[in-house]
């Protein structure tokens, strides 16, 4: 059975201290643990400092162009369904470029992990606003302050209906690691949001910051997870500053529900529709 250490491949190159260290760690820890092999998972990730975390995964890999992870990862997943896929990738790429991929894929519902590195800022091209930096934040590209509103990834992904939403934070590595796993098993789409902190350029949203801040749901045995609208209102109500599995909801998948989806995967079997799945289409 695989390690964690089999999951590690070459040495991150990211600056000392940063949020994705933890990510790669949870992450290795959670497929380990889960009892998957290297050749059993696939990451997917987007440009940016996080993106390279497909490089420093020890697993197939596939290092994408910006904001394309998502329609890669389907792609991946729908061709060989007995892969564990999880596409990886930060804010700027996610929700910036690839905000619509995001939504998408939310409504097809293909059975898959999305975790979002959320610093808050463009690290790679050091330290300009992104789309979840705070109203108000300085940086090289809003000297005067940011005057747009941020994205919301969890008020987004919940409105849009997504089976699993939930939110992670890189100064708290173990339960970051529960919380793949538990993404991981759902079925359908997930969305794992990570507080994952640049170090670097990003002197607001540190570590303590979210430390101060962040309430743990898996920790309130009276919150009910499988309430949308309660799930919304907690959202709203403590401004994102959650983490823990939001939502979560049974709905099936874009495979289950095209009639005629070959089990193993279109790789395998190409798609072939018979005249009654057309009607059963109409
Ligand atoms: Fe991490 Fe920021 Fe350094 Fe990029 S610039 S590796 S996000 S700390």
């Amino acid at each position: 059975m695989a390690k964690v250490a089999d999951f590690k491949a070459a040495r991150p190159t990211w600056c000392p201290g940063c949020g994705d260290f933890g990510v790669l760690n949870a992450l290795t820890r959670a497929v380990a643990d889960l009892g998957l092999e290297p050749e059993e998972v696939v990451v997917v990730s987007g440009i940016g400092c996080s993106g390279k975390i497909s490089q420093y995964f020890g697993s197939y890999g596939f290092h994408g162009i910006h904001g394309r992870a998502l329609p890669i990862a389907q792609g991946v997943k729908l061709a060989n369904r007995e892969l564990t896929v999880i596409a990886a990738g930060g804010d700027g790429d996610g929700y910036g470029i690839g905000l619509s991929h995001v939504i998408h894929a939310i409504r097809r519902n293909v059975d898959l992990t999305y975790i979002v590195m959320d610093n808050h800022i463009y690290g790679l091209t050091t330290g300009q606003l992104a789309p979840t930096s705070d109203k108000g934040m300085k940086t090289k590209t809003s000297p005067y302050g940011s005057v747009e509103e941020p994205v919301r990834p969890l008020e987004l992904a919940l409105g849009q209906g997504c089976g699993f939403v939930a939110q992670a934070f890189s100064g708290e590595i173990h339960h970051m690691a529960e919380v793949f796993k538990k993404a991981i098993q759902h079925k359908g789409f997930s969305l794992v949001n990570v507080f994952s902190p640049c170090v670097t350029f990003n002197k607001l949203n540190t570590y303590d910051y979210f430390k101060e801040r962040l309430v743990n749901l898996d920790e309130d045995p009276d919150y009910d997870r499988h309430d949308r609208q309660a799930a919304l209102r907690k959202v709203m109500e403590t401004g994102g500053m959650v983490i823990g599995v939001i939502y979560e909801a049974d709905k099936p998948t874009y495979e289950e529900q095209l009639p005629g989806f070959p089990e193993e995967g279109l790789a395998r079997r190409p798609l072939e529709l018979q005249p009654d799945d057309y009607e059963a289409l109409e």
